[in-house]
């Protein structure tokens, strides 16, 4: 059964319409990742979740119940921002205890209880012995996990997480995140976070949602949207891709007149777009395929990636290669892509 459900949720902002239309149900338990460029909602989504933002239309339930009208409070969400915001003149075991603390009396646990909690939780997030620093004692790092165990201190109903492991380096953000995979396989809160970093969602979710324009792109495992993307902003978006013009004639796919033997009987016939990986390809010999003159090669990571000018003027592709190849004239390359999609062109037929 879902644990959280957005029912066709609009929220404007003086008039400027942040979200459209955007519905998600949440399994229990699951890790959800937020996932989009700048400006997508991603923020605006993980709010009117929280209740730091109410919906100018649309409906969000909590479990049976509908949560729209209810306080951050009474949602009982745990949150987790970018820029820690713990409580400077608070030892790191106040800070942990802050939400058990200042519960009102009738729900508030006996104050051992509370110690007891807090210190568990701070066992939790490998804390253990660091109680009596405050915040500015501790590294970018550890801060997080004090801030996360504060999130969990109150027993949330949901976990929200607002780009928790953005202000840190490289090397941080991954430990940490390979740490809150772990945590939340063991405690298992249902947990939202938003993420630009693609990465970090595809390693780190049981789903992602992309989000472009304050719409939801797709929904998926990281397979499915990382192998099956359904739109071409998915495609570029999530991963390496490079995208070509190319027809639909005779179930074959034709670039500059030539047939680059890849069938594609499905397809409406016309003009689409061809989208791989630069990963995603194997050299070969012959006439049908695609061919392109190397204009630049860069290294990424183990392998070159050559950037091909297709003949006839078609466009640039990048594709990887195990060695260098030098730019120029002579440097021609064959190749096809071992899987692909196509797209329509927005405003072409079919
Ligand atoms: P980022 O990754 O940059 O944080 P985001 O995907 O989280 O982006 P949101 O912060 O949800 O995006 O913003 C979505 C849109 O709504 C943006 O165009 C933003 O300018 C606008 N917006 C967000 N909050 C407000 C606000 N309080 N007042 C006016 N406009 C807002």
């Amino acid at each position: 059964m879902e644990d959280i459900s957005v029912r066709h949720v609009r929220k404007e902002f003086s008039r400027y319409p942040a979200l459209h239309d955007v519905s998600l149900d949440i399994e229990g338990g699951e890790l959800i990742a937020l996932l989009g460029p700048s400006g997508s909602g991603k923020t605006t989504l993980l709010r009117l979740i929280a209740g730091l933002e109410s919906p100018t239309a649309g409906q969000i339930f909590f479990g049976e119940e509908d949560a729209s009208a209810k306080s951050v409070q009474d949602r009982n969400v745990g949150f987790v921002f970018q820029a820690y915001a713990l409580f400077r003149n608070m030892t790191v075991l106040d800070n942990i205890s802050f939400g058990l603390r200042v519960r009102p009396r009738q729900t508030r646990p006996p104050k051992e209880e509370i110690r007891k909690r807090a210190m568990e939780l701070l066992e939790l997030v490998q804390l253990g012995g660091l109680e009596k620093r405050y915040p500015q004692q501790l590294s970018g790092g550890q801060r997080q996990r004090v801030a996360l165990a504060r999130a969990l201190a109150i027993e949330p109903r949901v976990l929200l997480l607002d780009e928790p492991f953005g202000a840190l380096d490289a090397q941080v953000r991954k430990e940490l995140r390979k740490w809150l995979r772990e945590i939340h396989d063991r405690t298992g809160h249902t947990t939202v976070f938003v993420t630009h970093d693609q990465e970090e969602a595809l390693e780190l979710a049981d789903r992602l949602v992309v989000m472009s324009q304050g719409r939801i792109e797709q929904v998926g495992t990281p397979d499915e949207v990382y192998d099956r993307p359904n739109s071409p902003f998915v495609f570029s978006f999530i991963g390496e891709s490079s995208a070509l013009p190319v027809t639909v004639e005779n179930k074959q796919l034709w670039v500059g007149g030539r047939a680059i033997g890849l069938a594609a009987p499905e397809a409406p016939e016309g003009v689409a777009r061809l989208y791989f990986r630069p990963h995603d390809v194997e050299l070969v010999e012959g006439q049908a395929c695609l061919a392109g003159v190397v204009v630049a090669s860069r290294r990424v990571g183990g392998t070159r990636r050559v950037e091909l000018e297709i003949g006839g003027d078609q466009g640039l592709v990048e594709i990887d290669l195990p060695f260098d190849h030098p730019a120029g004239e002579k440097s021609r390359i064959a190749f096809r892509p071992k899987r692909w999609q196509l797209f329509p062109v927005a405003g072409a037929a079919g």
